[in-house]
Order: C-alpha cells, then sequence, then structure tokens
C-alpha cells in the first residue's frame, strides 16, 4: 500500500477547481496505486459551491480518493500537505490598475505562503495556476523562507499544450509524435512559444526538425517565419481570449488538465523529451536569478531542472527580453507594495 498525499487546492468552488478536482481524485495526478487525501481551499464566499463538489466527489465513489475537506481556513487547508494547487486568485475588474490587482493577489498569496511555510509537509510542491501567476508564485515563496523557492511554479503548460495542439493540426500529425517545444517568459501575453528546436518524430522513430516539416506542410521555407509570427505566436498568446470568445467562458477544463500534466510531470518525472513550466530562474539564458519565469525543463526525482545549452536565434531572443522585462516590473511593483 502507497503513503497517501495530501493536495490542497485553492479557489476550489471555481470553475477550474471543478474541472480539476474529480480528475485529482480519480488518479490523473499520482497513478491508481497512491490515495488522495484532498483538501478545498475557498473563501467564505465560495463555500457552498466548494461543499457541492466535495458531495459530488463521493458520490463517485473513487477508490484512490481517501478523504475531502472544505475549509475557509488557509492554516487548516496547508497542514501537512504535499502538493498545493493555487488556483483561486482576484480577477482583474473594470478599470483596475496592474498594481491594485497585483496588491489584491499579494493579499491572498502572502497569507498562503505563510501558511504553507508553517504546516506544510517538507516535500511540498506548489503550482500556481491564479493569475498573474508566475509573480503570484513570487510572492507565495517570499513568505516561505523556510521552504526551498524552487518548488513554487507557475503554470505554463497550458500555453505549452495549445502550442502543441496548434502544429499537430497544422502539420497533421498526432499531438504526441511533436517534441521539444518550449514557452519561454511570462505566462501573458509576451509569452514566447518557440519551435525552433522542436521535433516531428516519424511512425518509424525517425526525427525531423520542426522548422523543416512546417515549411514543407506550409509550401516553402520562406513561409514558415511569417507563419510563425502572424498565425502561430499569436493564436497561441490569445488562446485563452478566443475560448472566451467562443464558449462564452474562459477555459477551464483544458487548465485543469495541463495543471495535471504538470504535477504529475513533477511527481513522476519526464522521460526523453522536455516541457514548459514556469520555475525559480538560476540565471539561466539570462532570466535574472529569481524570476519565476518558463524554460524548457525535465523533472527528474521529484525536481525540475533547465534544459540546458539551447541557441537562441536573435528575435526569439528579442521577444524573451521583452517577456522577462515585463516580470521584471511586476517583481518591481510588488517589490514596492512590501508584497516581496
Ligand atoms: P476559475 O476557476 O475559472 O479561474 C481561477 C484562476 O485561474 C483565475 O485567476 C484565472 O485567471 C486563472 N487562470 C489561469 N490560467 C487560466 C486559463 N487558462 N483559463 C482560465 N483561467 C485561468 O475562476 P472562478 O472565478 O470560477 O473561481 C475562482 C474561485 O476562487 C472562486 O470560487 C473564488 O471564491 C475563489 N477564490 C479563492 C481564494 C482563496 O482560496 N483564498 C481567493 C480568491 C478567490 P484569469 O481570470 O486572469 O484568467
Amino acid at each position: 500500500t502507497h503513503t497517501p498525499v495530501t493536495v490542497t487546492v485553492t479557489g476550489a468552488g471555481g470553475q477550474i477547481g471543478y474541472a480539476l478536482l474529480f480528475r485529482i481524485a480519480s488518479g490523473a495526478m499520482f497513478g491508481q496505486e497512491v490515495p488522495v487525501r484532498l483538501r478545498l481551499l475557498e473563501i467564505p464566499a465560495g463555500l457552498k459551491s466548494a461543499e457541492g463538489t466535495a458531495l459530488e466527489l463521493q458520490d463517485c465513489a473513487f477508490t484512490t480518493l481517501d478523504s475531502v475537506e472544505v475549509t475557509d481556513n488557509a492554516a487548516r487547508a496547508f497542514a501537512g500537505t504535499n502538493v498545493g494547487l493555487l488556483v483561486g486568485a482576484r480577477p482583474r475588474g473594470p478599470g483596475m490598475e496592474r498594481g491594485d490587482l497585483l496588491s489584491a493577489n499579494g493579499a491572498i498569496f502572502g497569507p498562503q505562503g505563510a501558511a504553507i511555510n508553517t504546516g506544510a509537509a517538507d516535500d511540498v510542491k506548489v503550482l500556481v495556476v491564479g493569475n498573474p501567476a508566475n509573480t503570484n508564485a513570487l510572492i507565495a515563496a517570499a513568505h516561505a523562507p523556510d521552504v526551498p523557492a524552487e518548488r513554487f511554479t507557475a503554470m505554463t503548460r497550458l500555453d505549452h499544450n495549445r502550442a502543441l495542439a496548434q502544429l499537430a493540426g497544422t502539420l497533421e500529425v498526432g499531438v504526441g509524435s511533436i517534441r521539444n517545444v518550449v514557452i519561454w517568459g511570462n505566462h501573458s501575453a509576451s509569452q514566447v512559444p518557440d519551435v525552433s528546436h522542436g521535433v516531428l518524430v516519424g511512425e518509424d522513430g525517425t526525427q525531423r526538425p520542426l522548422p523543416d516539416a512546417l515549411a514543407e506542410a506550409l509550401g516553402g521555407a520562406g513561409k514558415v517565419a511569417p507563419w510563425l509570427d502572424e498565425t502561430f505566436i499569436p493564436r497561441v498568446a490569445k488562446r485563452g481570449a478566443e475560448i472566451i470568445d467562443v464558449r462564452g467562458s474562459s477555459s477551464a477544463a483544458s487548465a485543469a488538465a495541463a495543471a495535471i500534466d504538470h504535477v504529475r510531470d513533477w511527481v513522476q518525472g519526464t522521460a526523453g523529451s522536455w516541457t514548459s513550466a514556469a520555475i525559480r530562474s538560476d540565471g539561466s539564458y539570462g532570466v535574472p536569478k529569481g524570476l519565476v519565469s518558463s524554460f524548457p525543463v525535465h523533472a527528474r526525482d521529484g525536481a525540475w531542472e533547465i534544459q540546458q545549452g539551447l541557441s537562441m536565434a536573435a528575435d526569439v531572443r528579442a521577444r524573451i527580453d521583452r517577456s522577462v522585462k515585463e516580470l521584471e516590473e511586476e517583481r518591481d511593483m510588488v517589490r514596492s507594495l512590501g508584497l516581496v
């Protein structure tokens, strides 16, 4: 028998929470052998919704679900937790300035970081989904001085998965045959989807550079750069708005699926290829140390490692610099607000 894993989900009564909790409970994150103890954290206004979700979780009779607890108390929610999924955040209201948004989120992620510091398990791993995710992760980490800062990560896996889906559609191949795509920088409109190191794996196992495969699909090598600039990158970066337009509300199930992928890979490891995650920079690729920025990453023994040594074209470099500058501005703003 396996030791149960305790998972805390904040904003558990919301849309992403509703799409996420059933998959965690059914074993999608830790496998069919590992019992899960769920803690659902909400603000008082969200408690009823979270309680309703808890009733439905019971009714699924998942053999992997050990227990469900709903609370509005962060200390209670994070006591002994192994994995924290920080989903609840303050959405940007009409006329709200970036500083207002950051300070509203500081009031959420600061105390949650402190509760993690005090009560979470020694191996705690944190994924921030609530936006602005990278900077919210920075705030939470700053309030958890006893937890290694690299345990606080932010989600760019949905951007990564969106990029894979766009490429697979264009190349008319399965998503599983595309490897080594990367999202760099901030989870915002400035993010940098980069296919330059990507490979297409054929049915016979042969590997082809993605730019070559794209040239063939698009009808010439000269068509690749304009397609990347005018179609691919904006489509990936603005996919959230497209979903809202078509669906009438923001993406929830795909965000939940990406959160599952991120934590599953972090815990179980990645074999062979890399993926994208926003993790604390160690200074790699000129990203200032300490910023939470998206990189190409592998996971081994429960830790992320940045894929080193990738070359970078001038236009990719310039885009990354712009996105990193945005992260520095957000960091400077939360510094001046006293949040980190
Ligand atoms: P969702 O569950 O749809 O979204 C939650 C957060 O995820 C938002 O900040 C959203 O940011 C972010 N997000 C990140 N990536 C994506 C993505 N790809 N698609 C959609 N959202 C994404 O919001 P709801 O309003 O349905 O639910 C939020 C819940 O959180 C509420 O029940 C509320 O009560 C609760 N809450 C809990 C807190 C706590 O536990 N302390 C604190 C604050 C709120 P964006 O809006 O920018 O897309």
